[in-house]
């Protein structure tokens, strides 16, 4: 195989040994975290689970020779080579959303085991050192904030805001991460763990059916969209199901239903998506006329413009239905993601690797977050998607077919191979 930068290698990746390996190692994850009657996976950061995941990630670099760190985040780090600065850093998460997919995130951990199985194998000789490292907490399942692990590290989080942060019991993150034996108090930017990251690539299972559409089994990622979360409120007057006149009536959940129904037609009057996925209704009682409805809007699309356009005409037509039922309508931005193109000189590099490789990876968007998109902030990030024929995610029944899983192994392992063996200037140059 030849690199971008002319320089040979002698990757000659077997698919059935990748194959093998993949189903060994699949076999000896799956079994955590897995709800027996649903399938699904709770994988909850600083659980009993999360130190079975943890343990399992750091048997899986011991039986391979690798030293692993924590560092102040929580974050694991598995090292090939001795740990220092500018080096190639791969991985993915291995936390779920409740009842969430066995692929979003360890998909990404164990190719990142089986490619490096593969550089070995291959006797590639590197110039600079690799880690693996699972984030902590990327799904933001237990303490609200998604990617808390890499925000942490690059300091776009304040440590402040996340150890204050509980979960569903009232537990502090702070309480959580001190009783599984990480210091919260030593949480927080950490730019000496950022500088050894040189340049990072993470594989994750696509969220979505751009490869099926596109007839791919691996591809590479262009941007993550722009996406943000608005609270609806919708202020009426408590009453009496069974007394109360329907003239008399200041109903919210009346403008609240005209809203939903307003999120799927204005979203697709911009070519976006939007979501009322989460509902708190104030009394909630079935002989209860409701007095207050807040309602969460997950909204996202290819730029910002789109988003922005479908939030004001989603407000204006929630306050017009307000209106008209006498009900007062309260629309607060809770979060926003600016759009996150990734660095497009690594991409370009990704591509023609592959194409040398002889792996047609087409270039795609995604409307997901990924600790990838946290990292581009401060190095030379980018993504490669492995083809989810059915683009569920976030569900049991999240999927991808184990002959695309090695693909991903072999491209992963060809990726790699050329930035841990090409001069550092090229490896980020154009940054
Ligand atoms: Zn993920």
């Amino acid at each position: 195989m030849t690199s971008p930068n002319g320089s040979t290698t002698n990757l000659s990746a077997d698919p059935a040994a990748i194959r093998r390996s993949f189903d060994h190692t699949w076999a000896t994850l799956s079994p955590i975290g897995r709800d027996r009657v649903s399938g699904g996976y709770n994988r909850f950061p600083f659980t009993a689970v999360d130190l079975s995941l943890r343990e399992w990630f750091t048997a899986e670099a011991t039986k391979r020779g690798l030293d692993v760190e924590v560092d102040r985040n929580g974050n694991q780090w598995a090292w090939w080579g001795t740990p220092t600065s500018g080096a190639v850093a791969t991985g993915s998460h291995l936390d779920s959303v409740p009842g969430g997919g066995a692929f979003d995130g360890p998909l990404g951990v164990v190719s990142s085991f089986l490619a490096l199985d593969a550089l070995r194998a291959a006797g590639v000789t590197p110039v600079r050192p690799l880690v693996i490292i699972n984030f902590f907490e990327e799904e933001g399942s237990r303490f609200g904030l998604a990617c808390l692990g890499s925000r942490l590290m690059t300091g776009q989080t304040n440590p402040d805001t996340a150890r204050a942060l509980t979960d569903n019991d009232g537990i502090s993150l702070a309480d959580a991460a001190d009783a599984a034996g990480i210091r919260a108090q030593d949480m927080g930017h950490d730019a000496d763990a950022l500088a050894k990251i040189g340049v990072f690539v993470e594989l994750h299972v696509e969220q979505g059916k751009n490869l099926v559409d596109q007839n791919a089994s691996v591809g590479v990622a262009s941007a993550i969209w722009p996406h943000g979360r608005w609270r609806f409120t919708f202020t009426g007057e408590g009453n009496h199901a069974g007394t109360t006149a329907l003239v008399d009536r200041r109903d919210p959940m009346l403008p609240f239903a005209t809203t939903i129904l307003a999120a799927r037609s204005i979203a697709e009057t911009h070519d976006a998506v939007s979501t009322f996925g989460r509902v708190r209704v104030d009394p909630n009682g079935t002989n209860a006329i409701p007095a207050r409805v807040d309602a969460w809007l997950d909204t996202r699309a290819a730029d910002e413009a789109s988003v922005s356009g479908v939030v004001r005409d989603l407000s204006a037509e929630a306050s017009a239905a307000g209106t008209a039922h006498g009900v007062e309508v309260e629309v607060s931005q809770e979060s926003w993601t600016p759009v996150i193109d990734f660095h497009r000189p690594l991409r370009d590099r990704l591509v023609a690797t592959l194409d040398t490789a002889g792996i047609s990876a087409p270039v795609l968007p995604t409307g997901a977050g990924h600790d990838a998109g946290i990292l581009s902030n401060a190095v030379p990030t980018a993504m490669l998607f492995v083809r989810n024929p059915t683009g569920v995610s976030h569900s049991p029944r999240e999927y991808a077919e184990e002959v695309d899983c090695v693909d991903g192994v072999i491209a992963l392992a060809a990726v790699l191979t050329d930035l841990l063996t090409s001069p550092a200037e090229t490896v980020t140059a154009g940054q």
